[in-house]
């Protein structure tokens, strides 16, 4: 088969997976995002994976606030918001950081989630840094940016190679959407910061007043990359 046609027949059947997913949701009693076991309300963590939340350092750190460590329970929910075509889980995921964002986000004019090369939107059928940045209440999401580059998984990659990686991956495309405001940067998990250090740097260009970079969970890279 074709490389366009793989991706063609891969983004439909994850459409797919996530209409029947969404239709169940409608008739089903509400389910952990996280494990699948029952729970009182759509989108609410059950009480074990609730207790697998592990909060990080509450200020940020080499200029990016990430609330979790991706452990335990995020990694279910970052697993299935990427793989498994659970936009639940990424609403879950933007639940939990705007409850860490409560005090600050009067502080944004508007939202900018770290976007996705238009190929892998199609496979995954969305972009879970934007339903995350949907749930934050901290302004309009604006699509500033566009990923033209054809990035390879940072996961597997080195720290050097994540940055030369991602390095020109982000290009400003709508500088009228946030020039002179105080803009949020949106990204779902951070491990080296070269992803949010990319895309803040094209964001730069168009003169926003301020950007601050957010992420749901933040890893640690293994030893050895
Ligand atoms: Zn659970």
């Amino acid at each position: 088969m074709l490389p366009r046609s793989h991706a063609l027949v891969s983004g439909l059947r994850t459409h797919c997976a996530r209409v029947v997913r969404e239709v169940l949701e409608l008739y089903a009693p509400p389910l952990c995002p996280a494990c699948d076991e029952p729970t009182a309300v759509h989108r609410a963590l059950c009480a074990l994976c609730l207790s697998g939340l592990e909060r990080t350092s509450p200020t940020a750190v080499q200029g990016v606030l990430a609330p979790y460590a991706h452990d335990g329970t995020l990694v279910s929910l970052v697993h299935r918001a990427k793989f498994a075509a659970s936009e639940l889980a990424a609403q879950t995921m933007g639940l939990l950081l705007r409850d860490c964002l409560s005090e600050i986000t009067a502080q944004f004019d508007v939202v900018v989630p770290v976007p996705l090369h238009d190929q892998r939107l199609r496979e995954r059928g969305y972009n879970q840094s934007h339903v995350i940045a949907q749930m934050l209440d901290a302004g309009p999401v604006v699509h500033a940016l566009a990923r033209p580059k054809r990035t390879l998984a940072q996961a597997r990659l080195t720290r050097e190679d994540r940055a030369d990686n991602v390095r020109d991956a982000f290009v400003l495309q709508n500088p009228r959407l946030v020039r002179g405001l105080r803009v949020l940067l949106v990204d779902d998990v951070v491990t080296t910061g070269a992803t949010l250090t990319a895309a803040h740097t094209a964001l730069l260009a168009a003169q926003p007043s301020s950007v601050h970079c957010v992420a749901v969970a933040r890893a640690i890279l293994r030893s050895g990359l």
